[in-house]
Parts: structure tokens; sequence; C-alpha cells
């Protein structure tokens, strides 16, 4: 595994960025890469780099690479980023604000994009701010967080070698889940609140084809159990289960908190709405991968709509008068 190997706090927070980009995971990475090379003063500023990529084992849907490591692609794509000049200011977000609100005609308001350590302008902003897990909420999941409730196999696998577990979730990141525990856990359950596993077919085959998992249909957790760290599960059925953890793969909530308080407008599942240029309803704000309204997440799309984001933002700088 590789670790990013360039943090740059930015020292000068009064310089004027062409492009700020808030994130620097699949999406906010790949957008660097492209307007660095557009000649857009570039910066991406996230507390992660890398983004959810880095909590998935095997990326194997990526063009051109076979199979690579979630964590490896990550880091890959920030170096390509920052090797062609992008920043990365290693902060959290906390407040995007039109400079000048009362730009009119031709000259468009900038943006004043603050962080825990500065502020920061730019003409143009992309967020591409992703998602986080879903969380059950359950009894005892908040409880016995990090002691036996994950939301990362590829993270916390490891330390379930020869135990039991069970992934909660029916869709492929569950799937995905199951077959990274099932080369440490000596049984993995998956269970499925419906009757049907959503997974991609290669995915589905592999778990057919693997004696460690068990899927169960038409189960849920009703409550997690223990004394230090998860000791077993009971059902909605009533049915206890003896359980060494527990991990939750039930899908992402959009992080477009930043965004709504700034006036961006969102979907009813607090998506970024977007267009096909990936513009918002706010002049020079643009939104990318995960957090967008796009139905198809996966990160190869996401990566595709920022690099369409780059584009039509060193248009937008381009040919408006940004003003401050
Ligand atoms: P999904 O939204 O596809 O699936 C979530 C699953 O969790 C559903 O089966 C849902 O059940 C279930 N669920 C939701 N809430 C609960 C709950 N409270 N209790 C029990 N079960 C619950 O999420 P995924 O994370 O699996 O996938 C998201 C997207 O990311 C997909 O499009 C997928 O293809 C993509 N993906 C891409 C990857 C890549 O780029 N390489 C890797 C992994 C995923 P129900 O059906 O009943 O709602």
């Amino acid at each position: 595994m590789r670790f990013f190997n360039i943090l740059i706090m930015s020292e000068q927070e009064n310089k004027i960025y062409d492009f700020l980009i808030i994130g620097a995971g699949c999406a906010g990475a790949s957008a660097g890469m492209y307007a660095s090379r557009l000649n857009l003063k570039t910066a991406m500023i996230a507390e992660m780099p890398g983004g959810l990529i880095t909590s998935t084992h095997l990326v194997e849907n990526w063009p051109g690479i076979k199979s690579i490591s979630g964590p490896d692609l990550a880091v890959s794509l920030v170096d390509h980023a920052t090797s062609f000049g992008a920043e990365l200011i290693n902060s959290k977000v906390t407040e995007v604000l039109p400079a000048s609100p009362d730009a009119e005609g031709d000259k468009k308001s900038g943006y004043i994009v603050k962080t825990m350590s500065g502020e920061y302008k730019a003409k143009s902003v992309l967020f591409a701010t992703g998602t986080e897990h879903k969380k059950l909420g359950s009894p005892g999941e908040k409880e016995f967080e990090n002691r036996g409730v994950s939301y990362c196999a590829l993270c916390d696998g490891a330390f379930y070698k020869g135990k039991t577990v069970s992934v909660v979730g029916g869709g492929d990141s569950a799937a995905k889940e199951a077959l990274f525990l099932s080369q440490h856990a000596a049984k993995v359950y998956i269970f499925v609140r419906k009757d049907i596993l959503r997974a991609e077919p290669v995915n589905a085959d592999r778990i057919a084809k693997n004696d460690k998992i068990e899927i169960k249909y038409n189960t849920e957790i009703a409550e997690v159990l223990g004394s230090d760290k998860v000791e077993k599960v009971r059902l909605k059925s009533g049915e206890e289960m003896q359980m060494d953890g527990v991990f939750v793969a039930i899908g992402h909530n959009a992080l477009s908190e930043v965004a709504e308080k700034l006036g961006v407008e969102l979907n009813d599942r607090k998506e970024i709405k977007i267009n096909r240029k990936t513009e918002t309803n706010l002049p020079g704000v643009f939104a990318a991968g995960d957090v967008s309204d796009t139905e198809f997440k996966q990160a190869i799309t996401g990566s595709a709509e920022a690099v369409t984001a780059a584009y039509y933002a060193s248009e937008y700088v381009g040919n408006n008068e940004v003003v401050f």
C-alpha cells in the first residue's frame, strides 16, 4: 500500500484560485489533474484525501487497470493531480460564501471558501464532497462502533481472523465487504432485508462459490449486544446469533450540507442537482461524483463527471469577469 506523500498547506491564503475543489477523492483528484492541465490555478481541499475508495479492498472496474487496491488508486489519482501543479490543502471546509453578492450583469461574484485552517478565494468551485456511510440506527450500533461494529472491512477485517462476522446490506458494497472478510473470518453472514442481493453478477458468482459466506434473506438486526465488545446480535425475528463483528454496508448519504447552506439546489436525497455540464444553479459552482444527483454512481463515472466540471470551469473563468 502506498501513502500520500504530498500534503501542501497553502501559505498564501489571499491568492485567488481559478478553481477550488472541495474533496480529493476519485472525483476531486480527477478534476484537479484536468484543471491544472488546463492552466487553471487549482487546489483541492480535503480533510481525508482519497475519499471513500480508500476503504475498498479491490477495484476491478477502472478501465485499463484490471485490479488495484482502493488506497493505491486514490494515491495515484492525487499524485497525478499534484504532479501537474494542483495544490492539496489538508483541511475541512466549513462554509462557502459569495464574495460579492451584489455583482451584476457581466460581473460574476467569486467565492470565499472557509476552512478550519484559513480562508481561500476562488473564481469557481467544485463540490466533489462525496458521501458518508449510512448508519443502521439500531440499538448498540453507536455504542459498539470500533468495538465490533465497523463500516470498513478493508480497515478492520484483519482483526476477525477465524471469527464469525456479519455484513448488513443487499447491494454491491455488502457483497464486496463479505468477499473481503471471508479471507480472514471463519464465517461470514450477509443480512439482506429483502429477498434479493443486488450485487454485480461477478461478485454474486464469487459469493455463491464461497463456502464461508451465507446469505440470510429477509433478515434485519434489531440490536447489537455485548459487554466490552460485540458478542451477539438479536434479529427482528427474535433469534439471537453469536457474532464477533458487524459490518454495515447499507448505502451512503450525500455530503452536501456546505453546498446547501450556500444556496445550491439539492434533490430529495440531498444530492446536488447538476446539468450535463455539471453546473449547479449557482454561477461558477459545479458538482461531480457521488454527491451529485447522477443515478449511476461509480468511481469512474464520478471521475469523468469531475473532468467535465474542470473543462466547463475553465470556460467559465475564461469568459467571465469574476469579482471579489
Ligand atoms: P446500495 O444503495 O446499492 O445498497 C444499499 C443496500 O443496503 C440495499 O440492499 C438496501 O436495502 C440496504 N439497506 C439500506 N438501509 C438498510 C437498513 N437500514 N437495514 C438493512 N439494509 C439496508 O448501496 P451500495 O453501497 O451497495 O452501492 C452504492 C453504489 O455504489 C451502487 O451504485 C454500486 O454499484 C456502487 N459501487 C461502486 C463501486 C465501484 O465504483 N467500484 C464499489 C461499490 C459500490 P433495500 O434494497 O431494501 O433498500
